[in-house]
């Protein structure tokens, strides 16, 4: 599996249908439509104050996409095996002044309890963020206080999606290796999502890629014999699970043709009952949502 980034001004491979391997959207679109999803989802929702805290810090996302716009730029000889990885690539420290900024735009929204994290984070070192940084993409976070990790993740969310829209990355999937990790940076998705032409695409819980794998296949082991899909109420749920029985994981699959609101982040949060349901079975989650390990701890 190799990534090609083309010069700027080529133009990017692209099937008759219009089908496209890899699709990057734009960065301040994405937050701004999952703040308004978040603030919608919230409004039905049992955990609607922490909605409603996720569509805060989404909606700082969407207002520092537009400030550091021109600021994150990547860098040439980057590698075609997952140019943006962990192993590949330590994000410039710009990283960190937008995570300042996000901390001094969220402090006069949020209660007191959360104010006072911000105030812990924002006294940490620039040595220790960048530690926590490393682990958070690693997906050692136990290394991270979950409280604070939300914030570090959400300012590495902002300069990955940036770096990645701000570059020309082109993909072809072969064969079945890494079906579940982004092409980019490696990250786990947060959910898939199936278009309107019946495509289904991983969403990149880091830097918002979307890339293509096919349906009714488990995308952690490739298996597509023991595949079936789990849902809450009725059998055509705009959210529901595609399990394995051959490697017990499980993804949540969204149905744009449903709702075109539908949102991964969002969506994966807002149905935490399904997970719930699921966790009394041997199945595990594949899928990353980083707001979930504040609640899940
Ligand atoms: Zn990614
Ligand atoms: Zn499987």
């Amino acid at each position: 599996m190799s990534v090609r980034i083309l010069e700027k001004d080529t133009i990017t491979r692209q099937s008759a249908d219009g089908f496209k391997p890899l699709i990057i959207g734009q960065p301040q679109t994405i937050f701004e439509s999952r703040a308004a999803r978040l603030r919608q989802l919230a409004k039905e929702s049992f955990m609607a104050d922490y909605l409603l805290l996720v569509g805060q810090i989404t909606q700082v996302q969407a207002n520092l996409t537009a400030a550091y716009q021109d600021k994150v730029q990547l860098q040439p000889q980057i590698s075609e095996q997952m140019p943006l990885s962990v192993q590949h690539f330590e994000p410039e420290n710009i990283w960190l002044d937008i995570l300042n900024d996000l901390i001094e735009q969220l402090a006069p929204l949020v209660s007191d309890d959360i104010k006072t994290t911000l105030e812990q984070l924002n006294q940490q070192a620039n040595d220790a963020l960048v530690n926590y940084g490393k682990a958070l993409r690693q997906g050692n976070f136990e290394l991270v206080p979950a409280e604070q990790a939300i914030f570090i993740w959400a300012a590495l969310n902002t300069f990955f999606s940036l770096l990645v829209a701000n570059s020309r990355f082109e993909w072809q999937q072969e064969g079945n290796e890494n079906l579940l990790h982004c092409p980019l940076c490696h990250s786990a998705p947060v959910a898939s999502m199936v278009n309107d032409s019946g495509h289904r695409y991983l969403h990149c819980s880091l830097c918002e890629a979307q890339w293509n794998s096919i349906r009714a296949q488990c995308t952690q082991c490739g298996d597509s014999r023991q595949i079936k899909l789990a849902s809450l109420e009725e059998n055509d749920a705009q959210v529901r699970a595609e399990t394995c029985d051959e490697c017990q994981s499980y993804l949540k699959l969204m149905f744009l043709e449903k709702d075109h609101q539908l949102d991964a982040v969002a969506d994966d949060l807002a149905s935490l009952v399904l997970d719930v349901k699921l966790s009394e079975t041997a199945l595990l989650r594949s899928g990353f949502n980083p707001f979930l390990l504040p609640v899940l701890q």
